[in-house]
């Protein structure tokens, strides 16, 4: 069920949860500023998420209000995991579903990354 993306942050949001260890998830990186796992139901052969470790609901909320330090974090890590895990080489794409419309389903920003096929149009038809 899509949410709207805009706060006030949910602190039982599922990545929260994931945060704070209370669910297991299969890392992939963590630093200072980021966490990245393997997505739970993969939608390519390599479906990870980068996630800030502030609470930010959104892309909304975290461009608005994360400080240039978390941000330069986040996207730092996302182009590094991206590079550790070998995606370079064939290419990748990362994406972020903001709100009801955007299809975002988990209030806690993230960064998808999908790689290991052809990824065909940026949006399917319909
Ligand atoms: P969104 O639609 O919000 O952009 O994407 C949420 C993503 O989180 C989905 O791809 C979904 O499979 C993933 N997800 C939901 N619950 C869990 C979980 O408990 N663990 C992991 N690793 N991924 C999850």
């Amino acid at each position: 069920m899509p949410v709207s993306g805009l706060p006030p942050y949910d602190d039982a949001n599922i990545f929260a949860r994931i945060l704070r260890g209370e669910i297991p998830a299969k890392t992939v990186y963590e630093d200072e500023w980021a966490f990245a796992f393997h997505d739970i139901a993969p939608q390519a052969p390599t479906h990870v998420l980068v996630i800030p470790k502030g609470r930010y609901c959104s892309f909304a909320d975290f461009s608005a209000t994360a400080s240039a330090e978390e941000i330069a974090g986040l996207f730092r890590a996302v182009g590094k995991v991206a590079k550790d895990l070998g995606m370079e080489a064939d290419g990748y794409r990362m994406l972020a579903n903001m709100g009801q419309h955007g299809g975002q389903e988990v209030p806690h920003f993230h960064v998808h990354l999908f790689a290991g096929r052809p990824l065909g149009r940026m949006i399917p038809a319909g």
